[in-house]
């Protein structure tokens, strides 16, 4: 459901220019773990979407970049943040304390989503050592080194018990609707000190929620060496200035709409 036509691009010192995907535009030329690169062929994600060709491998760079990517609804943002989260989490739960990725949404039904499309590339996980070639095992706890990444659900309408357990089972990524993770941070001293990648997704919806005070709560919260991702389909003014105010001399990648 991905048009590529010729695409969009205001703003963006693409490398892979122009259409098509030899070179620069391909999945495999962006240097990520080839376990993460089989995941994608096993979800039948054979090229990367416009923006996931425009995002991805900016995220990659060392040091990290800030991001604001405005594209339509349907265009794959989900995945322009999720490759890059686990590629820089190294797919693995680290046993440190805290979470280390934050990302938020305007609503439970999403935030499960989310989640399930991060666990789907670390299907089939290997590690960086001989493994037993497990043929067809998908059991993503159990194939390559180490436990996969943990998720933790933070969002509204779950239980204030089960959300305790969530944050005491130390998930390596939060998924978290605003209110809430506030709400956690404030009543039950949950620590985002540890946070180094953050993603606001669907960030005109949050604001139009009334999440923004929380949002910006929440960012004051966070570690100042932080990378900040902010993705939306339209890039209202009180969206622009909270980029301004959170993200640090963000890239901009902006697809005009389609359609
Ligand atoms: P957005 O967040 O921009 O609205 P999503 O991330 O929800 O878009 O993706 C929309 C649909 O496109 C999903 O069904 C997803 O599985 C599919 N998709 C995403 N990236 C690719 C890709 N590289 N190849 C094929 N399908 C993709
Ligand atoms: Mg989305």
């Amino acid at each position: 459901n991905v048009k590529g036509g010729t695409e969009m691009l205001k703003k963006i010192k693409s490398k892979g220019k122009g259409k098509g995907d030899v070179g620069g535009g391909s999945f495999q030329s962006m240097g990520l773990h080839p376990s993460l690169l089989r995941a994608l062929t096993l979800q039948g994600y054979r090229t990367p979407t416009p923006i996931q060709r425009a995002t991805i491998p900016s995220l990659l760079t060392t040091p990290p970049r800030d991001l604001v990517g405005m594209a339509r609804t349907g265009s794959g943002k989900t995945l322009a943040y999720m490759i890059p989260l686990v590629q820089r989490l190294g797919g693995r739960h680290a046993h440190v304390f805290g979470a280390r990725a934050v990302v938020l949404v305007p609503a439970r039904e999403l935030a499960l989503q989310v989640i399930k499309v991060g666990k789907s590339l670390l299907k089939g996980w290997r590690g960086d050592g001989a493994q037993h070639a497990g043929e067809g095992d998908d059991d993503d706890t159990k194939v390559g080194k180490g436990e996969s990444l943990r998720w933790g659900l933070i969002v509204g309408g779950e239980g204030m018990d089960e959300q305790f357990e969530m944050i005491s089972g130390n998930p390596d990524v939060i998924i978290a609707t605003p209110g809430r993770l506030l709400h956690l941070i404030v009543e039950m001293s949950l620590s985002l000190a540890s946070v180094q990648y953050v993603v606001f997704d669907e960030a005109d919806r949050l604001f139009e929620l009334g999440f923004s005070t929380a949002l910006s709560e929440i960012l004051a919260r966070l570690p100042a060496s932080r990378q900040t991702l902010l993705f939306s389909a339209t890039l209202p003014k009180s969206l622009v200035d909270f980029a301004k105010a959170g993200l640090r001399d963000p890239k901009l990648v902006r697809l005009d709409a389609e359609s």
